[in-house]
């Protein structure tokens, strides 16, 4: 390749690279999305009823038959079926495709935002647990350890290599201040009163984990932001009849919105 080929060749790529990313990104975010919101569906199907979450293949939760690889494809395969299970004709859940379809469009909007590096697969990886945490808790008003403990472990292993990365110990400090800080207090809260679980603890602890990059005044607004939608929203169910002041509301999904829109802020 001659000099001015070469030189033509880097602006092409200067002038087109940030589209060309940028609608990578969002493309790669969507399927990506789409697969972690199926994992999801799986995992908040599989663990309340105690099924083996990981190699056993999907089934019909009516005919109990298993479902073929090209019939278990994101949202195409229940868009193909028309929600309904192939053998038995019975309807599927509009949960799936609704996870399906939630997940891939948080994710092609995080991934151009956020991009590749240890933070951000930790906030990825962050995302994938709190939604899915929040999902179960709706259902069965626990956040199960299976989850936490695969956030936490994950989230701590991404915070070594940060560490190892830079040559300090800075990294690991700020995560584990945070992990005591805010995991803490909850986890405190939580055995002191009977509102808050120790799964809402570890899920907090997953979260801090996550953005301890960014300070410990962002967390802490993470923190209150959860407080403060569970009360709009406690008061607004009290208020308008359908709950009572004794109804236990779960708390995991508002620790997960609050983190959720915490990460559109732009960030210092
Ligand atoms: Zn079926």
């Amino acid at each position: 390749m001659d000099q001015s080929a070469a030189v033509y060749g880097l602006k092409t790529l200067k002038v087109q690279g940030f589209k060309v990313s940028t609608s990578l990104f969002i493309a790669l975010g969507a399927v990506v999305g789409a697969l972690l919101g199926s994992t999801a569906s799986a995992l908040a199907y599989r663990i309340p009823v105690g099924m083996n979450v990981t190699f056993a293949r999907s089934e019909c939760p009516s005919c109990h038959g298993k479902i073929a690889a090209y019939d278990n494809i994101p949202i195409l395969s229940y868009l193909v079926l028309k929600g309904r299970c192939r053998s038995c004709h019975e309807r599927i859940s509009v949960s799936y495709i609704v996870l399906e379809s939630s997940m891939s469009l948080l994710y092609a909007t995080l991934l151009p935002l956020y991009r590749f590096g240890y933070v951000q697969i930790g906030i990825y990886l962050a995302v994938f647990i709190a939604v899915t945490g929040a999902v179960v808790d709706l259902k069965i008003r626990r956040i199960p350890n299976k989850l936490t403990y695969v956030g936490l472990l994950g989230e701590l292993v991404l915070v070594l290599g940060r560490s190892i990365r830079s040559h300090s110990l800075a990294p690991l400090e700020h995560a584990l201040l945070a992990l005591i800080i805010f995991g803490g207090f909850l986890f405190v809260v939580a055995l002191a009163t009977k509102g808050m679980g120790l799964g809402d603890a570890k899920l907090m602890g997953v979260i801090s984990l996550a953005l301890s990059s960014f300070g410990l005044y962002f967390i802490f607004y993470v923190f209150l932001g959860s407080f403060a939608l569970a009360s709009v929203v406690g008061i607004s169910l009290i208020v308008s009849g359908r709950a009572s002041r004794k109804s236990a509301i779960p708390f995991g999904p508002f620790i997960t919105l609050s983190f959720l829109l915490a990460l559109f802020i732009p960030k210092l």
